[in-house]
C-alpha cells in the first residue's frame, strides 16, 4: 500500500517536502507531468533552471529534444506518457543529485510508480538508470535493452542533455525510442500511439 493513495494528496505533500538540502535553493518542486493513466513512465535526473522556474520537467532545450523524440514515435507528455525525475528539486548549478538527495527523494518516486503502475519505465541518464535498473548500469553499453524488474520492463537510455552535448549520439538515442515503440505495441494494452504527422 503506498503512503499516499491518490495523486492529489501525494502532490500536496510533495510540494511541502523539506527532506533534503535541495529545498533551500529551489523555486518549485517539480513533481511530474502527464496523464495518470499512462502505461509508460520516463524518469530523468533532476530539474534544471527552466524546470525549476516553470515547475515542469524537461522544458528547456533538452525537453524540446525529448518532445521531438517522443512525437516521432507517437508519444506525447500530455496524452500517453508520464514524466518525472529522480529528485524533485533543482540541484544547484545543475550538478548531479547527490546519493543522499536521491535517497531522500526516492519514496516520492516510488509512490508515483505505485499509483501509476506503469508497464514500462524508461530511465533518462545514468542517475535514474543506476537507481532503477542496477547500480552499475552503463548507459554507453546497455542503453536500449529491456530489463524485467519487479514485474515491469525497464530501459535506460541517454539523457537528452547528453545528446545535446554530443549530437553524434542522436542515432543511438533515436533507435532506443524506436525499440520502445515496438515494446509498447507488444505489452501495453491501452496506449494509443499518435500519428507523428499530428505534430508536424
Ligand atoms: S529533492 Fe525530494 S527529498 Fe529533497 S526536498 Fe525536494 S522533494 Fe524533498
Amino acid at each position: 500500500m503506498p503512503e499516499y493513495t491518490d495523486w492529489g494528496s501525494l502532490t500536496a505533500a510533495c510540494l511541502q517536502c523539506r527532506a533534503c538540502g535541495l529545498c533551500e535553493t529551489r523555486r518549485n518542486v517539480v513533481v511530474g507531468v502527464g496523464p495518470k493513466t499512462a502505461e509508460i513512465l520516463f524518469i530523468g535526473e533532476g530539474p534544471g533552471e527552466n524546470e525549476d522556474k516553470q515547475g515542469e520537467p524537461f522544458v528547456g532545450r533538452g525537453g524540446q529534444l525529448l518532445d521531438l523524440a517522443l512525437h516521432a514515435v507517437g508519444l506525447d507528455r500530455r496524452r500517453n506518457v508520464y514524466i518525472g525525475n529522480a529528485v524533485k528539486c533543482r540541484p544547484p548549478q545543475n550538478r548531479d543529485p547527490l546519493p543522499e538527495e536521491t535517497e531522500a527523494c526516492a519514496h516520492w518516486l516510488q509512490n508515483q510508480i505505485e499509483l501509476l503502475n506503469p508497464k514500462i519505465i524508461v530511465c533518462l541518464g545514468r542517475v535514474s538508470a543506476c537507481r532503477m535498473i542496477k547500480p552499475d548500469f552503463k548507459v554507453t553499453r546497455e542503453h536500449g535493452q529491456f530489463f524485467e524488474i519487479g514485474g515491469r520492463l525497464m530501459m535506460g537510455t541517454l539523457h537528452p542533455a547528453a545528446v545535446l552535448r554530443d549530437p553524434n549520439k542522436k542515432g543511438d538515442w533515436f533507435a532506443d525510442f524506436v525499440a520502445l515503440r515496438a515494446k509498447i505495441r507488444e505489452v501495453c494494452t491501452h496506449t494509443e500511439l499518435i500519428d507523428p504527422a499530428e505534430f508536424a
